[in-house]
């Protein structure tokens, strides 16, 4: 053996050797790494605003709050007040004695001006003829009761079907009485239809909810099982053609978030029509000027809804809405895999989306609880106390 310290060539071969089979697992591994484990961390550096409390009082008209206890909901009413949310429009309200009864528990709660219900249709008789006008009179029952609004569901259009198999479209005239019943009261209908268009689409290395349908398989809406998304699309805009009257929520944007140009023509032409922003914050975040410039225009036509209510998430939607934040995460990875940017909304149209929108729609919620909106003489004044 020698003494000297160089190391000798079969020394150099084995170390290179060990050291390419090194490498060769550390590729190995990072080959291997699914999209669902690759989570860089963002190196930019740039001003943070995290929002933790919207700028004006807030009304979410698109909220699903069920089996409320007495000490749940004054745990919620923390959470709303912390958040700056003032009222949660709660759309699983349901109909009949249910709702009845839900509406009573507000009522008779500490907070009974923090939550109002839509009432919902029951489409459990719906091959006996006369249906509609049925639905109509029950849902005249639930107004009577206290219920603000009618909530249609997405299984409207999608899922709801006669005992024949004939599936019950959007625009089924069978329904009209509902609709001209809402007209009549001065009540909106928030609508449901459809489903973001790439869950009807195949579901193929193109299809930008891959990764979702990947973890959700139930939320694919194949052909053959589901009418097309532009089928949806066609009798959801009739129905709001037919019912000029009748005041429509189009729920999701209309699932056109990431298409203004053609929400924009819709809201055109059809006067009646106004859209929520539930569930579809990461469109709007990621094309901030586009957004910004349809929120301008369309200030007037857009109200504030989160949908699912989990008080840790909405303080996305007020960074989103409120600051010029760059390039911050969604709080759904698969849902949106890109990041967020922030719309620097105007305080004028923030106080119309936030509030403004939804005091015109739903009557008989307290304007005194709101700040003045511009055009605006009577609100936070005398007299004031019902809206429309
Ligand atoms: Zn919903």
């Amino acid at each position: 053996m020698r003494s000297s310290g160089i190391p000798q060539p079969k020394f150099f071969r084995l170390a290179i050797a060990a050291a390419g089979a090194l490498l060769a697992v550390a590729s190995a591994i990072a080959q291997d790494l699914s999209i669902r484990e690759y989570k860089p961390k963002s190196t930019l550096v740039v001003p943070e605003h995290p929002t933790p409390r919207a700028k004006y009082p807030v009304i979410d008209i698109h909220n699903h709050l069920q089996n409320l206890t007495i000490e749940s909901w004054k745990r919620v009413v923390q959470e709303m007040d912390e958040l700056n949310l003032r009222v949660l429009v709660n759309l699983s309200g349901g109909t009949g004695e249910a709702l009845a009864e839900r509406i009573a528990f507000i009522k008779q709660s500490d907070t009974p001006d923090r939550m109002v219900f839509f009432a919902t249709l029951d489409f459990n008789d719906l091959d006996s003829p006369g249906y509609g006008r049925r639905a109509a009179a029950r849902l005249e029952r639930d107004l009577d009761a206290g219920a603000k609004g009618l909530k249609i569901f997405k299984n409207l259009g999608l899922t709801v079907r006669r005992s024949n198999g004939e599936r019950v479209t959007v625009d089924d005239p069978e329904l009209s009485p509902v609709w001209e019943l809402c007209a009549q009261r001065g009540v909106p209908v928030l609508i449901h239809t459809g489903e973001p268009a790439p869950f009807f689409d195949p579901v193929d290395p193109r299809n930008e909810r891959w990764l979702e349908l990947q973890i959700h398989p139930g939320r694919r809406r194949p052909p053959g099982q589901f009418p097309s998304f532009e089928t949806l699309v066609a009798e959801r805009n009739r129905l709001f053609a037919r019912h000029a009257k009748t005041t429509f929520i189009a729920a999701h944007m209309g699932f056109h978030a990431n298409d203004l140009g053609r929400l924009g023509r819709l809201l055109d032409e059809r006067p009646n029509v106004y859209v929520e922003t539930g569930a579809i914050l990461a469109e709007l975040g990621r094309q901030p000027r586009s957004a910004r410039s349809f929120f301008v225009k369309y200030q007037d036509r857009i109200l504030f809804g989160k949908d699912a209510y989990r008080a840790a998430e909405y303080p996305y939607f007020w960074r989103v809405f409120e600051t010029a934040d760059e390039y911050f995460d969604y709080y759904r990875d698969y849902h949106a895999f890109w990041k967020l940017y922030g719309l620097d909304l105007p305080d004028n149209v923030l106080r119309s989306v936030y509030f403004g929108n939804a005091l015109k729609l739903v009557s008989a919620l307290d304007r005194r609880a709101f700040p003045a909106t511009d055009g605006d003489a009577t609100a936070a004044g005398p007299g004031s106390v019902l809206a429309k």
